[in-house]
């Protein structure tokens, strides 16, 4: 078990806290500020606690000096005021000695955020990646400002940057905040210890970016759904015409083997919803076997059927990767119908992984209808996957 913010005494501390302040802005405005929101009980705790609050994110990626001026964290620290109702002072920095003074100068219950991690990425106008390849340096001083390190950011916590690993590498206390800690125990108890039946729903678009997660949960779940544009190559490798349909030539083999290996684990549609272009108009239906010029863009009412048939029982289901393009008006009744069927479950445990199929789950209105939906896209599908996240294996255990 990782320390928690409960396991470290921040009182009268300089707490550097790596959140994930990497929110969608249009023209210099928020247009969602749910990871903010995210951030907000670690950031109450330790204003609470009497810690004197550093905070820092990343906000979009740098690739050359030009895109600084749009990927400030600026209008971000404003927001954070906003929602606070409290001072957030702002250090247009990543480092320096007008961060290191404010730093220093701060008092207990006082915020400040210093400037996207990420400007260190470029430095005039050279791409350097000190923060996304974790450079030496750059982990040390940033870990040398502060006398607690907290990892809150679960968006990045899959990769290996210098201000997750980097800096919990070089300081002695660190500790995952709030949002991390509640994504590692409901993804912990989804992936890794669920209660059976565990139904695994795997969607989406492309077989090659399932892989880790079919291999992964083929181990664990009683069942595996399969629909979505993957489905495909799997109905290809059981000799079915999939017309225009989204098909990985190279993946038929292993789809093949997964088939066998599965003992009739894998559940695939049974019919599809089909357009002849990749459009959102009028569906056609089509059963196994499409004709030449349909692509399927949904599973079809039957497959709802069958989906909803097996998933009433489940007393655990991890879902990534919707059923269709749910995009498209005319092609979302697959996954509106899985969130149903998800939805009806009575005392079950029902968890979400992947940011499409969050994305499509919270557009679609059933937002409170899931245990648990993920805030990490990346993360959370390479936690299905069974691997390490870097950011949080890094992190003191109790
Ligand atoms: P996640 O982000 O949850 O891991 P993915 O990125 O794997 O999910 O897949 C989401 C995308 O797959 C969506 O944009 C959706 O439109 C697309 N998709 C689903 N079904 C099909 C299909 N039959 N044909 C083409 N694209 C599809
Ligand atoms: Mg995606």
């Amino acid at each position: 078990m990782k320390k928690t913010l409960n396991d470290v005494n921040v009182n009268g501390k300089t707490v550097l806290v790596r959140v994930d302040f990497n929110v969608p802005i249009k023209d210099g405005i928020i247009t969602d500020d749910n990871r903010i929101r995210a951030a907000l009980p670690t950031i109450n705790y330790l204003i609470e606690n009497n810690a004197k609050i550093v905070l820092f994110s990343h906000l979009s990626r740098i690739k050359e000096e030009a895109d600084k001026s749009k990927k400030s964290l600026q209008p971000i620290s404003k927001k954070l005021e906003e929602i606070l109702g409290k001072k957030v002072l702002f250090v247009n920095q990543t480092r320096g000695t007008e961060l290191e003074t404010s730093i220093k100068n701060l008092k207990e219950g006082e915020v400040l955020l210093f400037e996207n991690t990420r400007f260190e990425d470029v430095k005039n106008n050279e791409v350097v990646k000190f923060e996304s390849k974790n450079n030496e340096e750059l982990g040390k001083y940033w870990a040398s400002l502060g006398d607690v390190f907290v990892n809150d950011a679960f968006g990045t916590a899959h990769r290996k940057h210098a201000s997750n690993v980097g800096i919990a590498s070089n300081i002695s206390e660190s500790c995952v905040g709030f949002l991390v800690q509640k994504e590692l125990e409901m993804l912990s108890k989804g992936i890794d210890k669920p209660e059976h039946p565990f139904v695994a729903i795997i969607g989406g678009a492309k077989v090659s970016d399932k892989i880790g997660v079919i291999d992964n949960l083929l181990k664990k779940a009683d069942k595996i759904i399969i629909g979505g544009g993957m489905a495909f190559t799997f109905f290809k490798a059981q000799g079915h015409s999939i017309g225009k349909s989204l098909c990985e030539e190279d993946k038929i083999d292993l789809a093949k083997s997964y088939l066998d290996k599965a003992e009739g684990k894998i559940v695939l549609p049974v019919d599809s919803a089909t357009n002849n272009e990749f459009k959102d108009s009028k569906p056609s239906f089509a059963g196994l076997d499409l004709p030449e010029d349909q692509m399927g863009l949904d599973i079809g009412p039957k497959s709802i059927d069958l989906f909803q048939s097996i998933l009433k029982d489940a007393k655990t289901v991890a879902w990534n990767g919707p059923m269709g393009v749910f995009e498209f008006e005319n092609f979302k009744n697959g996954t509106v119908g899985v969130c149903e069927a998800i939805a009806n479950l009575d005392g079950a445990f029902t968890l979400i992984g992947g940011g499409d199929s969050a994305a499509a789950a919270i557009q679609l209105g059933y937002k409170d209808k899931f245990t648990h939906i993920s805030t990490g896209g990346g993360a959370s599908l390479e936690y299905m996957e069974g691997k390490v996240l870097p950011g949080v294996d890094i992190i003191k255990n109790k």
